[in-house]
């Protein structure tokens, strides 16, 4: 009889899978912003801060750890770019805007645990399975997971910044692997991003699944993925895995 596939290692990612803001980014850096007196709109601040924030990736990738960044300056200047594209030159003005949002943004408060999340890792971990973090994100991660109680539920939290690598790059998969000791064959990996998280994994070996959030999934990306590799929702993360392990070892 063919062995069957026994899972051992669930790795998660966290922003739009476990967790999302509670307030759009622009919502957020408008209010901070009206607090310390300057008026800015909240569309303007949403479409800046995406264009700050790609830019600001591709020229400095990873926080700009290998450049000599770190992760806070990085941050800090998101900021003041998004300001400047919206319009906002003076940047002392815009500097303890800048404080204030990395500061809030470290606080468990302004983000919130994503229905069916919580219940999701409970039964996970109840099947035997080992849980893991492996998220693009900053050392603020640690803290806003104690905050709103899931850390717990997870043997390590490894960011990018940790690592030194971000998702896709097969080396933040591979280091997870090596620090839980498992085969990429025993272990998969759930995120919300279809690079990054559901092909990342799977480029190493691992299987993976893809959450889809609350927009329909693109349709190129929807065809090119088995539709049992997909959950509406994190609640059906429970029955894939029971069709996974229902499928023979592949090693
Ligand atoms: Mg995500």
């Amino acid at each position: 009889m063919a062995r069957r596939l026994q899972l051992q290692l669930l790795t998660w990612d966290v922003k739009d899978t476990l967790l999302r803001l509670r307030q759009p980014m622009g919502e957020e850096y408008a209010t901070k912003a009206q607090a310390h007196g300057l008026k800015v709109e909240a569309t303007a601040l949403e479409q800046a801060f995406w264009q700050a924030y790609r830019a600001q990736s591709l020229s400095f990738p990873n926080y700009g750890l290998s450049h000599g960044l770190t992760s806070r300056q990085w941050w800090l200047d998101v900021v003041l770019q998004t300001f400047h594209r919206a319009g906002v030159q003076d940047a002392q003005a815009v500097a303890p805007i800048a404080d204030q949002l990395y500061k809030d943004f470290s606080n468990p408060c302004t983000w919130q645990v994503l229905q069916g999340a919580e219940a999701t890792l409970r039964e996970c971990r109840k099947r035997g399975l080992r849980l893991a973090v492996v998220s693009n994100f900053d050392r603020r991660l640690e803290g806003i997971l104690v905050g709103l109680g899931l850390r717990e539920h997870f043997e390590f939290v490894l960011t990018s910044e940790a690592a030194g690598w971000p998702k896709p790059d097969p080396r933040i998969f591979r280091e997870a692997l090596r620090l839980a000791q498992v085969e990429p064959a025993v272990a998969a990996h759930v995120g919300d991003s279809y690079p990054l998280d559901y092909k990342g994994a799977r480029a190493i070996g691992m299987h993976s699944f893809l959450v889809a959030g609350p927009e329909p999934l693109d349709p190129g990306i929807k065809d090119s993925i088995p539709q049992e590799h997909i959950l509406p929702s994190l609640p059906h993360l429970l029955p894939a895995l029971d069709r996974l392990e229902g499928s023979p070892l592949q090693l």
